[in-house]
């Protein structure tokens, strides 16, 4: 199987005085481009016409316009789709970087000793110099350019911390993710606004399963949330930039560290497969209640399962997705699976009807797990019995605490004693 994986390299540009000025202008250039992009998106106005006003308005060449705006409606989408408060804002007033197409608004050139820039920050005014960085990235960066197995694609131009920098995404074609029909172990994933559940099974039995616990990104949400409510209520209309962008920063820096994890846990086993459930069933289905609806518009929900997908892939792990239908409802011990939305109550899971007792987001994992496998065509096994719960807390320090049993479930097989996942 193939499938494309991308990186981003960063490197300094340190442009001379004339240089810093055409980026500099060009800089504030995209920043009107992106906040009368999303002004207008907000007052309704036809997309297409955003676009097509903007291209012939904006003082940047055509590809970096292009860009900007493609990039300015995807917040916008990504408003509407998921998030829950956070609208962009069009009065944004730091730099905003210049992106553009290998080869269209900016290009690489190799000499021997160095690689050289060329980016276009505006229309017949390009800005030149060598690509500073560090040994590693240049050598990748030479590599992607000179070798068909790499795309070397769009970049972004901007200033960071006084230094102007570009950072340039390379694709890899060809990386080597296994073949699905050579998979041995199924990894169901139950991702929750304060924790992500584990299940692996083979086509004989269930092998293991834990829950990470991340209660401070829940908690840390939430402490921001009331922020920004009493700032408001302050007569403040607008809330700092800032707080937000705090608040972003460390669940952005948690959710890495739970994905490390999560995709760590995965790899003890041979040939693994990571099966999520499919977003869009997730989206499309109106039934599912408060919790479905929750857990999708949750922060974590979207970030974690794409930071696990490209961790994972990186490994050679891939990912698969089924229909998430029953899966936190139906009891996942083979002799019963009763389905009814009063075996669970927030995390307990109690069957009604054989009366085994779970942690809610373990026994859908394991049901995603048990679907995963019929997907693959493969054998389900028939669960007699389940091992022990054993949670994993994320800690403030970013230490984990020993595996604890919090509960007894099925009969017998007892947790076999692994050791924590440490980061
Ligand atoms: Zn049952």
């Amino acid at each position: 199987m193939q499938k494309s994986l991308t990186k981003t390299l960063v490197f300094q540009l340190q442009p001379d005085e004339s240089g810093q000025q055409l980026l500099d202008d060009a800089f504030l250039e995209a920043r009107r481009v992106y906040n009368e992009t999303i002004r207008r998106a907000k007052n309704g106005d036809r997309w297409d016409k955003i676009r097509k006003d903007l291209e012939s308005d904006a003082d940047l060449v055509n590809n970096t316009t292009q860009l900007v705006v493609q990039k300015s409606l995807e917040a916008m989408e990504n408003y509407y789709e998921y998030d829950d408060y956070n609208q962009p804002s069009h009065t944004t007033d730091s730099a905003y970087p210049l992106r553009s197409n290998y080869e269209e608004g900016y290009n690489l050139f190799l000499e021997d000793d160095c690689i050289r820039y060329r980016i276009s920050a505006k229309p017949y005014n390009p800005v030149k110099g060598t690509l500073c960085g560090s040994p590693d990235a240049l050598e990748q960066l030479r590599h992607a350019i000179q070798s068909d197995a790499w795309r070397v694609g769009t970049a972004e131009a901007m200033r960071r911390n006084e230094k102007y920098e570009l950072h340039i995404n390379i694709t890899h074609t060809e990386a080597d993710i296994q073949d699905k029909e050579d998979l041995r172990m199924v990894v169901g994933v139950d991702i929750n606004e304060d924790c992500v559940a584990l299940a692996a099974l083979h086509e004989d039995d269930i092998v293991d399963s834990v829950v990470i616990d991340f209660p401070e990104i829940k908690e840390e949400r939430h402490r921001y949330f009331t922020m920004r409510k009493r700032m408001q209520n302050n007569g403040k209309s607008s809330f700092d930039r800032a707080f937000e962008q705090q608040e972003e920063r460390f669940v952005h820096d948690q959710l890495h560290k739970v994905s490390r994890q999560v995709v760590e846990w995965v790899s003890q086993f041979e040939k693994p497969v990571i099966v999520f459930e499919d977003l869009k069933e997730m989206r499309n289905s109106i039934d599912y209640g408060t919790r479905m609806n929750r857990r999708l518009h949750s922060l974590p929900f979207r970030k974690l399962r794409e930071f696990i997908t490209y961790k994972a892939a990186f490994q050679g792990v891939p990912s698969d997705k089924i229909n998430p239908e029953y899966t936190s409802q139906a009891c996942s011990l083979t002799e019963c699976e009763q389905t009814t939305r009063a075996n669970r109550n927030k995390k307990r899971f109690k069957c009604v009807d054989c009366g085994r007792q779970d942690h809610a987001d373990r026994n859908a994992a394991i049901n995603i797990a048990k679907k995963g496998l019929a997907t693959l065509d493969r054998n389900v096994p028939a669960l007699k019995t389940l091992p022990n719960v054993r949670k994993l807390r994320r800690q403030a320090s970013g230490c984990v605490t020993q595996p604890t049993v919090t509960h007894d479930t099925a009969r017998g097989h007892h947790a076999d004693g692994v050791a924590g996942v440490s980061e």
